[in-house]
């Protein structure tokens, strides 16, 4: 998706009362160590210029599901009932929620 794919879905989906300004959400997609850019799109604005928007997707080497964003969260992102469950990983000293019965981060987990 793009950016501005992502604020649409954003803005569409229930329960998220507060769309981010372009410039934070793309601050904010930088930011999440498992949000990667996996291309550009030619995308043709209303007068017909063309620009290249970059493309965001999960790392999907680490999320394999919708039910395992949990555990690449950003504690930025957490609700505070997810931060009490958070742990610092001792493989990343990333802040995540383990999976289930681990001891290190999802993307510790996958990518070793
Ligand atoms: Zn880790």
């Amino acid at each position: 998706m793009t950016k501005e794919e992502v604020a649409e879905a954003l803005a569409s989906s229930r329960g998220v009362s507060h769309v981010p300004q372009p410039a934070s959400l793309n601050a904010l997609l930088c930011k999440s160590a498992s949000v990667i850019s996996v291309g550009k799109r030619e995308v043709e604005n209303l007068v017909g210029q063309k620009s290249k928007h970059l493309l965001y997707d999960v790392d999907r080497e680490v999320v394999f599901t919708e039910d395992e964003l949990i555990h690449v969260r950003e504690p930025c992102t957490m609700t505070p009932k997810e931060k009490a469950r958070a742990l610092k990983c001792s493989g990343c000293s990333r802040t995540r929620i383990f999976p289930e019965g681990k001891d290190q981060c999802l993307t510790c987990e996958r990518l070793s």
